[in-house]
């Protein structure tokens, strides 16, 4: 595989953790990409996708063992009480989509507190950030000093950057549980 951009390492990423995963979360769901390819990887996970669109939601593919869902991320625990394997976050806003709609950093920072307790061990989280425009890079700044605080002891941080590429490129973080 060539690590082209963001896309092609997220897709790594999940093929290292998807096969011996269950529970997974879609917490941006958009046009579906992210849930779909986890269910091309594992036929036998259960996935979760959320959109505050409903047209997104709307749009969704009946697939089999995919759960649409219209309503913030914020609220994922009002879907599921099992412990989370996997959960992937795409921010910023939909491509060809509405601009203004965009995933909220103070949101996203009070979903993480709570997704962190819910995880299994060796649960992942894998979270692509857009600082390439101004609310992209604030809301990167914000969501990444949460991520430094936390506690080594019991989570691995990783944050992979491109950076031989211009302009603030997109970068991934991995946010494994160890303890
Ligand atoms: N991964 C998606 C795909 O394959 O098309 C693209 C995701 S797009 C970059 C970000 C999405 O997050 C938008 O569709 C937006 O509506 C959604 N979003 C923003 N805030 C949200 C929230 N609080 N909860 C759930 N989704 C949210």
């Amino acid at each position: 595989m060539i690590y082209n951009n963001t896309k092609t390492l997220v897709e790594s990423l999940m093929k290292s953790k998807i096969p011996t995963s269950k529970i997974c979360l879609d917490m941006t769901f958009g046009n579906g990409n992210d849930s779909y390819k986890m269910l091309s990887i594992n036929k036998s996970i259960q996935v979760y996708g959320f959109d505050i669109q409903k047209n997104c939601i709307d749009n969704a593919k009946k697939t089999n063992n995919l759960k649409v869902i219209n309503d913030s991320h914020l609220n994922f625990e009002n879907y599921t009480n099992e412990k989370i394997d996997f959960a992937v976050f795409n921010l910023g806003y939909l491509p060809g989509g509405d601009k203004n709609i965009t995933t909220d950093y103070d949101t996203v920072i009070k979903t993480l507190e709570k997704l962190l307790k819910l995880m299994n061990i060796e649960g992942q989280i894998v979270i692509t950030f857009y600082p390439g425009h101004r609310p992209g890079f604030e809301e990167s700044i914000n969501i990444i000093n949460f991520l430094r605080n936390l506690n080594q002891k019991e989570f691995n941080v990783i944050r992979y950057d491109f950076i031989n590429q211009i302009n603030n490129p997109p970068f991934v973080c991995l946010i494994e549980r160890i303890k």
